[in-house]
């Protein structure tokens, strides 16, 4: 975050070191009314369709539009992506190499000890994903006993093989997978390397209109996504909750959803 529409890396570039992070946390939401536009990074864990995946080169999805839409209808302003694994997008932000995760990141409480959420933008339960043409169709989790599964290191899916698999002893650890990004998870179940991929209900249901895989079953964990922030920058994270408002009470939100999700 850098004022005066320097960038954050021209500007610690100018001043030189990591002590500048400090003062420049002292500026946040200082932003619109004093002599210029506080700028902010996003970031993201592309790999993730709809929500954020790259076509043709170019970063898009879900969580860009919406998080743009929202930024413009506060005083900061966007200079730009950065893009991560998704496991890394928590230390990127409090290590204030970005200002705010758009990654279809699940709000719950150990994130939050770390760090804060806007309020939720879209709601999600988890997806069983297996071979379309395969002869494995699970039905329930004690199912996937014994299978190689697979999902993307440090999601709310590795944490439901966790707990709901390898916890009970009905998956030995060995016969988990995890990749970097769900799209190797989902071409390793293509491969026939794994038998199965946990990840979440709206990107399976990409998966499955694009590739030769089909959802086998759904396991409900009620789970809302919110934009992550920094703790204690609190201006910035109610600039964002008032710009998701906005957002959702126009046409946007439900202009967005249509255009990612098709009409619902
Ligand atoms: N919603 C899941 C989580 O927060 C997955 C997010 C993702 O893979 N981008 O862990």
């Amino acid at each position: 975050m850098s004022d005066n529409g320097l960038s954050r890396r021209q500007y610690l570039s100018t001043v030189g070191g990591t002590a500048v992070t400090v003062s420049l946390a002292g500026c946040f939401g200082g932003g619109g009314g004093d002599g210029g536009a506080t700028e902010i990074t996003a970031g993201t864990a592309p790999g993730f369709p709809p929500f954020e995946m790259k076509q043709d080169g170019e970063l898009v999805g879900f969580d860009i539009d919406l998080l743009e839409a929202v930024v413009d209808e506060t005083d900061y302003t966007l200079a730009g992506w950065e893009e991560f694994e998704f496991k890394s997008l928590i230390p990127a932000l409090t290590n204030e190499n970005i200002d705010v995760v758009a990654a279809g990141m699940t709000i719950n409480d150990e994130r939050d000890e770390t760090i804060d959420f806007t309020d939720p933008y879209y709601s999600s339960n988890q997806a069983i994903v297996v071979r379309e043409d395969g002869d494995f169709s699970p039905e329930s989790m004690s199912d996937l006993s014994g299978r190689p599964i697979g999902a993307q290191k440090g999601t709310t899916g590795e944490s439901t093989v966790q707990s709901e698999l390898i916890e009970p002893g009905n998956l030995d650890e060995s016969n988990y997978n995890s990749y970097g990004n769900y799209v190797l998870a989902v071409e390793d179940l293509q491969n026939g390397n794994i038998d199965a991929v946990v990840i979440d209900e709206p990107v399976a249901q990409t998966f499955a209109a694009q590739r030769p895989v089909t959802i086998a079953f759904t396991y409900e964990t009620g789970e809302n996504f919110g934009f992550g922030v920094r703790e204690g920058d609190d201006e910035f994270t109610q600039a964002l909750n008032d710009g998701l408002s906005t957002v959702r009470d126009g046409n946007t939100y439900q202009d967005l959803t249509n255009k990612w999700f098709g009409q619902q």
